[in-house]
């Protein structure tokens, strides 16, 4: 398959782009490069550099490319940001969106998995989560997410495209090559490691007074080649519709700071502090759906090694892709 890449130099669509071309498939990352790095596309893939909200970028992109099936991870994705900033959101991400569901339309594209995320279900009902809990999300971020899933499901029954959306948990760990490199960095386990490296003092635990076993938020992660593998699964096989990526098992702040001080020796000091704004107690997938109709499942659901893959390309990658940027600032 030719596959065209929309955020190929961010930290999920290069490691996907990794897989899809160590399976024989063709890949076109098409990116701006805004927040994503030059030194993630994988050297395999073609590169076009080009913004979605460029309408005349992305037609032309895909009239040239002529993709048997795109995969949409470019996407602004900081919940803090969106609260302050939620035009950027809407931009972006939905106008953003509907230059490339129109783009395909034109060159006549028939499929797109598009990454979603478990922030379009807000606080849910009920633990672990299903595709069929309401969507309620508590932040312009997941609302621009669950607005495109929304004008995706029309395009399906009007135009006939194919859409999956991936719902994804808490994306971490790396391959050997391509790992997680955000500025700034809000996400807990890269700010853990970065304790270890010596380039933080300690650790700030956004609340210890939930209704959890340890009083501290529980979350899924999900390795990151699991992610990628889904999307080679949602590729190959013939299915539209939502599907949660987790492993369904949940880990509490806590125990990840736990599972870090492990892997690196370091004694990572952490101090609490009030809650972050916006945060449920408890986001645990359910991934029967994925299982049964991707014939997809988790293979790397223990946190150690989750965080041991983490802390291997961080070592090797002290400043992420960019030692010169990285040192000044
Ligand atoms: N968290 C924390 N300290 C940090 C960053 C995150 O305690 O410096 C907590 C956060 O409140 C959440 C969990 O770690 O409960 C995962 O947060 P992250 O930002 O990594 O992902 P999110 O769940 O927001 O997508």
């Amino acid at each position: 398959m030719h596959v065209f890449v929309t955020g190929g130099a961010g930290y999920i669509g290069s490691v996907t782009t990794e897989l899809l071309l160590d399976a024989g498939h063709r890949v076109t990352v098409f990116d701006n490069l805004g927040r994503g790095h030059r030194a993630a596309i994988d050297t395999r893939a073609s590169f076009i550099e080009g913004d979605l909200c460029d309408r005349d970028a992305i037609f032309g992109a895909l009239q040239t490319v002529q993709p048997d099936a795109v995969l949409h991870f470019a996407a602004f994705a900081l919940v803090g940001e969106s609260m302050e900033h939620p035009q950027m959101y809407f931009q972006n991400n939905v106008v953003g969106g509907l230059n490339l569901a129109d783009a395909m339309l034109a060159a006549g594209t028939p499929k797109i998995v598009f990454s979603s995320t478990c922030a379009t279900y807000g606080q849910p009902d009920l633990v672990p989560i299903t595709e069929e809990e309401k969507q309620l999300p508590q932040n312009p971020y997941g609302e621009s997410k669950l607005m495109f899933e929304k004008m995706l499901d029309w395009y399906r029954h009007i135009h006939g495209i194919q859409p999956v959306f991936l719902r994804y948990f808490n994306a971490c760990g790396a391959t050997e090559r391509f790992g997680e490199d955000h500025d700034p960095e809000t996400h807990l386990i890269p700010l853990v490691l970065r304790v270890a490296l010596g380039q933080r003092d300690e650790v700030k635990i956004f609340g210890s007074d939930y209704a959890t076993p340890d009083g501290t938020c529980i979350r899924d992660y999900i390795h990151i080649v699991d992610l990628a593998a889904a999307h080679i699964c949602a590729l190959e096989k013939d299915v539209v519709g939502a599907f949660n990526l987790g492993t369904g098992t949940g880990h509490s702040v806590l125990e990840v700071i736990e599972a870090c001080r492990a892997i690196t020796g370091h004694a990572i000091p952490a101090t609490v502090v009030d809650r972050r704004p916006g945060d449920p107690a408890r986001l645990v997938a359910s991934p029967r759906k994925a299982e049964r109709e991707l014939g997809w499942k988790a293979q790397c659901t223990d946190i150690a090694a989750i965080v041991g893959s983490a802390w291997r390309w961080h070592q090797s990658h002290p400043q992420g892709y960019n030692p010169e940027v990285s040192a000044i600032a």
